[in-house]
């Protein structure tokens, strides 16, 4: 009786081990070359969302793009990136004031870590009591960091009053954050600070500004899928029409 317990004990173990082996709290894949994409996981009126970010490991550092959006995962981020690639993270920038972007801003600026909003981000989160950013951006801006070039781009309201993209132009990658939806999402989200008159126009000046991107890096989905900007811009109509009615 006792070996038949202990068995089930061992085989217990085992299951919750391989369930949580399976379903790690923090995931990274790569992009191209120095890309990366980082996943973590939050609760979300009781489903699991994964909240995406992206990093780039520069000649000196690495650039970060948003934070966990999983508490618990802040420190786990830097000590893999570390472990992976045996450089530091020197700049974080968030590109919208929901805490899935820029929860770890205060706890990365106390590592040392330069960090950065929009000053309209820095308004909504002071208002809104979330983590806040030490630099801010007043306007669009092109960060020249080692041999790496990107800008910031802020193309009207969408998903939150203050949204911005990132694009890297000689790689083509754009970084849409919570304001580009999957290819196959099936509605825009949650747009209780959003803005669904102007949503579309918005994305339609994404659009306009990078019309050949080679990837589209979106928040809350899979972003294999080039196709998301488009689908977005639908969803976005849809819900113009509807809310003109
Ligand atoms: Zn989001």
């Amino acid at each position: 009786m006792r070996t038949v317990i202990l068995t089930m004990t061992f085989l217990l173990t085992l299951i919750q081990t391989f369930g949580q082996a399976e379903e790690p709290k923090l995931k990274i894949s790569p992009l191209t070359d120095n890309f990366y994409i980082y996943t973590t996981y939050n609760t979300y009126e009781g489903s699991k969302i994964p909240a995406n970010g992206m990093y780039v490991v520069t000649n000196e550092g690495v650039i970060l793009f948003d934070t966990p959006w999983d508490t618990t995962q802040f420190q786990p981020l830097l000590d893999s990136i570390k472990l992976k690639h045996n450089k530091n993270v020197k700049i974080c920038i968030a590109t919208h004031w929901h805490s899935d972007r820029t929860e770890g801003l205060e706890y990365y600026k106390k590592q040392g870590i330069k960090t950065y909003t929009t000053k309209q981000t820095d308004e909504l989160s002071k208002k809104n009591s979330k983590k806040r950013a030490e630099y801010l951006i007043e306007k669009d801006t092109i960060f020249n960091i080692e041999q790496y070039s990107f800008e910031t781009y802020y193309p009207g309201q969408g998903h939150t009053e203050d949204n911005i993209v990132i694009w890297f132009d000689k790689e083509k990658i754009l970084y849409g954050g919570c304001l580009i939806k999957g290819a196959d999402a099936e509605n825009l989200g949650y747009l209780g600070d959003g803005n669904v008159i102007e949503y579309e126009t918005t994305l339609k000046n994404v659009q306009k500004k990078y019309p050949d991107p080679k990837y589209i890096i979106v928040s809350h989905h899979d972003w294999n899928n080039i196709k998301s900007l488009k689908h977005s811009i639908k969803l976005a109509k849809k819900i113009k029409r509807k809310n003109y009615r």
